[in-house]
């Protein structure tokens, strides 16, 4: 963590780094990583995440599977 911190502080650094994240799915990380916070569940970048009531780790398409749909109880049959 502070060794990449420290090699973004080199413009030469970063700029390489850039090139490389785009043939790397590590772009698509970088992106959304600016737009919010990670989803619990879904992994999946999300302003909404944190900020929604009772589920703090999930983004809100995770949030109305979660309450739409409660956990499914598979029945044990004995
Ligand atoms: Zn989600």
């Amino acid at each position: 963590m502070l060794s990449s911190m420290e090699a973004g502080e080199s413009l030469n650094l970063s700029y390489a780094s850039l090139s490389i994240l785009e043939n790397d799915d590590k772009l698509w990380v970088g992106v959304t990583r600016a737009d919010g916070s990670k989803c619990d569940r879904c992994w999946n970048y999300s302003p909404a995440v944190g900020t929604l009531e009772g589920h703090p780790c999930l983004c809100e398409r995770c949030y109305s599977v979660v309450t739409l749909n409660p956990v499914q109880k598979t029945p044990v049959a004995v």
